[in-house]
């Protein structure tokens, strides 16, 4: 289990406290069950994207174990969070796509590792 996995799972069972208790003090104090309701909704956000990291983070492990035992298995999509982020101008030194993995650690590459 991964740190991400049990922080997704602390954040889903905060979202559901907070909703228990926002609906709870819904009747008589409208805005405290507000606050509560937006709270379990703020957590539940966050609780789905540490899962999704949870899922990468396990999905790339898979990948570079394969790897390991020499398969050639297919790229991720997609093939690093750094792609995302860049619009697939960058790739991190654990991008699952094997030739930009290999031209990261030329020395004349912007985004090369010394
Ligand atoms: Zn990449």
């Amino acid at each position: 289990m991964t740190g991400q996995r049990r922080t997704a799972r602390a954040l889903t069972g905060g979202a559901g406290l907070a909703a228990c208790a926002g609906l709870c003090a819904l009747p008589d104090r409208p805005a405290l069950a507000a606050v509560g309701l937006y709270l379990a909704a703020v957590l539940a956000w966050f609780a789905v994207g540490y899962r999704a990291a949870h899922h990468r983070t396990t999905a790339e492990a898979a990948w570079e174990r394969r790897r390991v035992l020499g398969e050639a298995p297919p790229p991720l999509n997609p093939c690093c969070l750094l792609a995302t982020t860049s619009g697939g101008q960058a790739h991190d030194a654990r991008c699952t796509d094997e030739f930009r993995r290999i031209t990261l650690h030329l020395p004349d590459h912007p985004w090369s590792t010394p």
